[in-house]
């Protein structure tokens, strides 16, 4: 995403109450946002992408994917080692293999990703993946940080005499829209969310390999490159992912037994395999 938007999107998040994580799984991590903040600009953000995304006609509708799409995550975000916030999933009918998280528990899978997963443990370990840079509240971590660097600049004061936070908003959702890209992420927040994936994958009974799996093929560009490059322009490839997430299933125990896949992803993988994705016109990264 352009450093246009990042600012126009932190500038409609001026103005929240200024508080930091005393407690719980972010404990001294700088934050500006308190929890019900991040609930409320998520749900917002998260209502004006629907929006943009239902006028491209890129919302799934199929009620057999939603369902599946929900009743999984909503199992992960269980097994998830915090669960400060409500999930919501949705599906975008979107050829790139990518999902991604708005801060306050918003995952949007798109139809491409369950496509690209060769088994359930595979998608599970994406989405558990997102799941992890929302209870990690990268979101607006990154935020925070970025509005403590840019709080003196005359930019940001340039932008709150120009008012206008709904405005603002529906600008950033429309370039998200545009793009299919939100925010990038630092490799340290990365990893811990892929920590934080790999543990909950195993908690939900899923074998954690089927993330390596993923990261494997993509990292080796395995299919067809327009559709991978989305997520690939926000996910930096640190060498050491497979390794770290590796690491984490040893610490975790055996693996033995754990479920690779069901006849319920295979049915719906069946259905999206089918999908005809009208012309997507650009769907790269701005910068
Ligand atoms: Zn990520």
């Amino acid at each position: 995403m352009s450093k246009k938007y990042q600012i126009i999107g932190l500038l409609f998040l001026v103005g929240l109450t200024v508080t930091c994580a005393s407690s719980g799984y972010n404990k001294g991590q700088f934050n500006l946002y308190s929890i019900d903040d991040e609930k409320r600009m998520g749900k917002e953000f998260a209502d004006q992408l629907l929006s943009e995304y239902r006028k491209r006609g890129r919302v799934y509708d199929d009620p057999q994917t939603n369902q599946y799409i929900n009743n999984l995550g909503q199992y992960l975000a269980s097994k998830s080692p915090e669960n400060k916030f409500d999930y919501h999933f949705y599906v975008l009918k979107l050829k790139g293999v990518n999902a991604f998280a708005v801060p306050g528990g918003y995952v949007f899978v798109f139809t491409g990703l369950i496509n690209y997963s060769q088994n359930e443990a595979e998608l599970a370990g994406v989405m558990a993946h997102e799941i992890g840079h929302i209870v990690s509240r990268h979101g607006t971590e990154q935020m925070s940080a970025q509005l403590a660097a840019s709080v003196a600049s005359s930019i940001l004061v340039a932008g709150v005499a120009l008012g206008g936070g709904n405005a603002n908003l529906a600008q950033l959702a429309l370039n998200v829209a545009s793009t299919g890209t939100f925010l990038s992420y630092s490799r340290k927040d990365e990893s811990e969310a892929d920590g934080i994936g790999a543990k909950t994958l195993y908690h939900a009974g899923y074998h954690p390999e089927g993330m390596v799996n993923f990261f494997d093929r993509l990292s080796k560009k395995v299919g067809d490159m327009s559709d991978l490059e989305v997520w690939l322009s926000t996910h930096p490839d640190p060498g050491d992912r497979e390794k770290h997430i590796k690491d984490i299933i040893k610490e975790e125990g055996s693996t033995e037994g754990l479920k690779w896949d069901s006849k319920e992803f295979k049915a719906v993988k069946g259905k999206v395999s089918r999908i005809k994705y009208p012309n997507q016109g650009k769907n790269k990264k701005t910068k």
